[in-house]
């Protein structure tokens, strides 16, 4: 199961929970968190992935303007490929 970090949107407005992000393993019955569980805020979703260090950036935009839906099919093969 993939897990996704979690993230601020804005820093002024987060915790010490949701300012360095949170990891979720989303299942197919819950829905993905869209606020902080601590402080509510709003959050964004990152897809945690390890292996990936310096060029997240340009996924996670290309994420947010193509959707979810293109990211979790991206994702996916990324994760099956490591567990
Ligand atoms: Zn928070």
């Amino acid at each position: 199961m993939p897990i996704y970090e979690f993230k601020a949107k804005n820093h002024r407005h987060s915790c010490p929970t949701c300012r360095d992000g949170f990891e979720s393993l989303l299942s197919h019955t819950e829905p993905p968190p869209s606020k902080c569980p601590d402080c509510g805020a709003r959050v964004k979703k990152c897809i945690s992935a390890p292996n990936v260090g310096a060029s997240t950036s340009g996924f996670d935009d290309r994420a947010k303007s193509s959707g979810f839906h293109k990211l979790k099919k991206t994702g996916k093969g990324e994760y099956e490929k490591l567990y």
